[in-house]
């Protein structure tokens, strides 16, 4: 008999601890170890692959509802798949994308999702080279689910802001901006304000109405990346925090880093109207999903010059220095502003289902 541990649950693809076992013990046991030739490879389990001098990424959405405020499955689908590569510090130049269209979607949804993406990859300066569609029946698809993959390459803006980091690490030599680089005294800024996205499709999928207007943050960060990169330099690791939410994104860096990360609670940029939300829902903001925020590992000779340079752009405008790597304890802990620390643990999964 087959045991309810033995199917596919939710949890299986929510971020956080269940999928991140699942993903170990299914998908890299059997694909792990066979690119021998890629730089970081599929076990690395970065946000994505490096194989010679291309980086590389494949991202699937079901967002349910395909339409919620602030964005769509059309601008998420592309925004995932830049955000990562960027996060490695790569230029993203090329994408592909699969739609699995469900009998019954109409034919304006599909227009206007098509559009969404037309204007996103516009924002992002990329284009889809490539692509291809399926359709099945009736079911619980939701409307369409689409996969975007994509490839970015070295931009001089890598190369000047790795020189930079090594100007005040001499024993740095990475060539990506991989979550393993983060060493104590490296200062971790978080781009702008969470919980934003994963409660705006909440609001979406369940008719609730907060009183407030909470709207997805969801966006291509890959300008705003290698703007910092070339202007201020010093970044020693990007991720951005969606599924799982900044504490598995941190739980992540500390990990394979394998340092502590110290968290301030008073600096973590979140709007009033979502800790509210938060607080009434029963919901962890720290395990809630972004679409358009980004953590910049960043050492610290040159934090505050890339804080000051975020916020007087329009995308890091509430961006802080959140926290620093520490070698007091293994993991992520966080100052709370009552003055206690509390261990910040990887999350079981994110407590939102379907908001990627
Ligand atoms: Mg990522």
């Amino acid at each position: 008999m087959v045991t309810e541990r033995e199917k596919i649950t939710m949890l299986h693809g929510a971020g956080g601890a269940v999928m991140h076992n699942f993903v170990k013990e299914h998908i890299v046991k059997s694909f792990g170890g066979l690119a021998l030739s890629a730089e970081v490879p599929l076990e690395a389990m970065d946000d994505a692959a490096v194989i010679g001098d291309i980086v590389f990424k494949s991202d699937s959405h079901a967002v349910k509802p395909l339409f919620f405020p602030g964005g769509d499955i059309g601008r998420l689908s592309i925004s995932g798949t830049v955000n990562d590569i960027s996060a490695l510090g790569a230029e993203p130049y090329a994408l592909a994308s699969g739609f699995v269209l469900e009998e019954g979607l109409s034919l304006d949804d599909l227009d206007r999702i098509l559009e969404s993406m037309r204007q996103t990859l516009i924002e992002a300066d990329v284009g889809i080279v490539t692509g291809d569609t399926k359709v099945v029946e009736k079911g619980s698809l939701g409307g369409c689910v689409m996969n975007v993959s994509g490839i970015g390459k070295r931009s001089a803006a890598l190369e000047n802001n790795l020189q930079t980091v090594k100007k005040y690490r001499s024993s740095f030599s990475a060539r990506w901006t991989l979550d393993s680089n983060l060493v104590v005294g490296d200062k971790i800024i978080l781009s702008g304000t969470i919980g934003d996205h994963g409660l705006a499709v909440l609001s979406a999928q369940r008719g609730l109405n907060f009183g407030s207007n909470i709207v997805s943050d969801v966006k291509p960060l890959n300008k705003v990346i290698q703007r910092v990169m070339c202007e201020v330099g010093g970044v020693v690791t990007m991720k951005d925090p969606t599924r799982g939410g900044l504490a598995d994104a941190l739980n992540e860096f500390a990990e394979k880093s394998k340092v502590g990360v110290l968290l301030y609670e008073d600096r973590i940029p979140i709007r009033k109207d979502v800790v509210v939300a938060c607080e009434m829902l029963g919901l962890d903001p720290l395990e809630i999903g972004n679409e358009g925020k980004m953590l910049f590992g960043v050492v610290p000779q040159k934090a505050d010059e890339a804080l000051a340079f975020l916020t007087q752009i329009r995308e890091g405008k509430d961006a802080q220095i959140i926290g620093e790597v520490t070698d007091s304890f293994r993991g992520v802990a966080m100052q709370t502003v009552v003055g206690g620390k509390r261990i910040i643990a990887r999350p079981i999964g994110d407590p939102v289902p379907r908001i990627c």
